[in-house]
């Protein structure tokens, strides 16, 4: 491969792009300067420092965050991440970004997110136990089945639910499932949470293949990201027929122009904890695999991935943005220009909190669904969805994600109008 490419690390702040996108969107609809001040900003924002004992003894003092950016249209609902770079207003955009998705897709909650500055990678699971079951105790003052229910998100996986779940039902003196979704299945968890996700990514570029009349059998795919969401797209995208000629995760990438075997190289993955090595397959670096010659690119891991610098050189024709934030307000204006159809985050990934609504429903009513239900819903709630969307961007001739957040903007004003302001 080519090496000249490079990521373009402008490093815009989170936060800052998710405003932008706001104000594109709130331009566009007219929206009253009073209701533009009060979803511009986050509603609640908690910063936490505690200490863990780690093993060699020497107590570490970890900072953590819980942000619910609006409430109006039902609970806070949002992830928890463990990374290094974590910051507040990393937290606020994700938290805001997750008030816009549950918007747009019509399920009733709010937009919260979390995060832990710290680095899994360097932990034990114990340390790791012990840090959740910390930060949980420190963020019980907002969380709860009926005031912010967090959910799995980089770094975190359904065993730190499930110790969240844990900590906050021994505080409680009984079990309460409902707090967090993304729980294994022996504690109430739900069939098709894992792959939600992923699955609802593919059903969206199923979509956008059949209006832009793209044949999904042999389309070239690339991803980036190998975690829960990449790993389970790439997956899904290859048992469509699919070519999938390059996957990357933290460490590289790997690219082959006939495809690679992606149950092969989960299996790999798994054993060497990397995608880079693998055999048959040249070595890419992240940004080279964002440039790849394909025709969809799945941006599957973290947020400033397609920035003005590499935006003119990505060559394919359908982003789908799996993970949230990945690309620049700038960028997106020359994605456009190029005519690539992006089908924007807080659409393309609405699949995990949609099956995490019907795991919190689910755990409420003490009754399960079969695995078949649970998709056949979500398959229902992501095309309808994808469509009103694209229907808005045609009546209003303006890109994906524009009209993404007019629809969903347009809900939670709706929402904050009819309830009134307090008191
Ligand atoms: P994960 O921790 O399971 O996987 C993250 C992947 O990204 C890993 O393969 C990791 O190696 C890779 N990665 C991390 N930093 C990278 C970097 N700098 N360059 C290249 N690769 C890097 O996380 P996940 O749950 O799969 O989340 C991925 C994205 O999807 C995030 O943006 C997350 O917010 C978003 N998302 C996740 C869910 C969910 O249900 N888990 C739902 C909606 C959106």
């Amino acid at each position: 491969m080519q090496s000249a490419a490079v990521i373009d690390h402008t490093q815009r702040d989170p936060y800052q792009v998710a405003l932008e996108q706001f104000d594109i969107a709130a331009d566009r609809l007219h929206l009253d300067p009073n209701m533009r001040a009060i979803l511009r900003e986050c509603q609640r924002e908690l910063i936490v420092h505690f200490p863990v004992r780690m093993q060699d003894g020497v107590v570490k003092v970890f900072t953590g965050y819980r942000v619910q950016h609006n409430t109006a249209r039902g609970p806070a609902k949002g992830g928890i991440r463990y990374h290094p770079s974590v910051s507040l207003n990393e937290v606020r955009a994700l938290s805001m970004w997750m008030t816009w998705k549950c918007a747009v897709v019509g399920i009733p909650y709010g937009g919260a997110k979390g995060g832990v500055v710290c680095d899994p990678k360097q932990m034990t699971s114990q340390q790791l136990e012990t840090l959740t079951r910390r930060y949980t105790t420190e963020i019980a003052l907002l969380i709860g089945p009926d005031r912010d229910i967090p959910a799995p998100d980089v770094n975190t996986d359904a065993q730190t639910m499930a110790w969240i779940m844990d900590t906050y039902s021994m505080h409680q003196g009984h079990t309460v499932p409902a707090v967090v979704t993304g729980k294994p299945l022996s504690i109430g968890g739900s069939e098709g949470r894992r792959e939600a996700t992923a699955r609802g990514v593919v059903y969206t570029i199923i979509e956008v293949a059949k209006h832009l009349d793209v044949d999904l059998e042999g389309a070239r795919v690339a991803v980036q990201g190998f975690g829960n969401v990449g790993s389970n797209t790439a997956i899904l995208l290859h048992q469509l027929g699919a070519t999938v000629v390059g996957v990357s995760d933290v460490t590289g990438g790997v690219y082959s122009a006939k495809g690679i075997d992606i149950p092969r190289l989960q299996a790999y993955a798994r054993e060497t904890g990397q995608v880079a090595g693998f055999p048959g397959a040249e070595r890419v670096t992240n940004a080279e695999l964002l440039e790849l010659d394909c025709d969809i690119l799945v941006p599957a891991a973290i947020e400033n991935q397609i920035g003005e610098t590499n935006a003119p050189r990505i060559k394919a024709k359908i982003v789908a943005e799996a993970a949230n934030g990945p690309t620049s307000p700038e960028a997106d204006r020359i994605l456009q220009d190029k005519g690539v159809m992006l089908i924007p985050d807080i659409l393309c990934n609405a699949g995990g909190v949609t099956v995490s609504y019907f795991e919190w429903v689910q755990d409420l009513q003490n009754l399960f669904w079969r695995e078949a239900t649970i998709n056949a819903r979500l398959k229902e709630v992501m095309v309808k969805s994808f469509n009103d969307v694209l229907d808005l961007s045609r009546k209003h001739k303006v890109d994906m994600r524009t009209a993404a957040y007019m629809l969903a903007v347009q809900r939670v004003a709706d929402a904050t109008l009819t309830r009134g302001i307090y008191p």
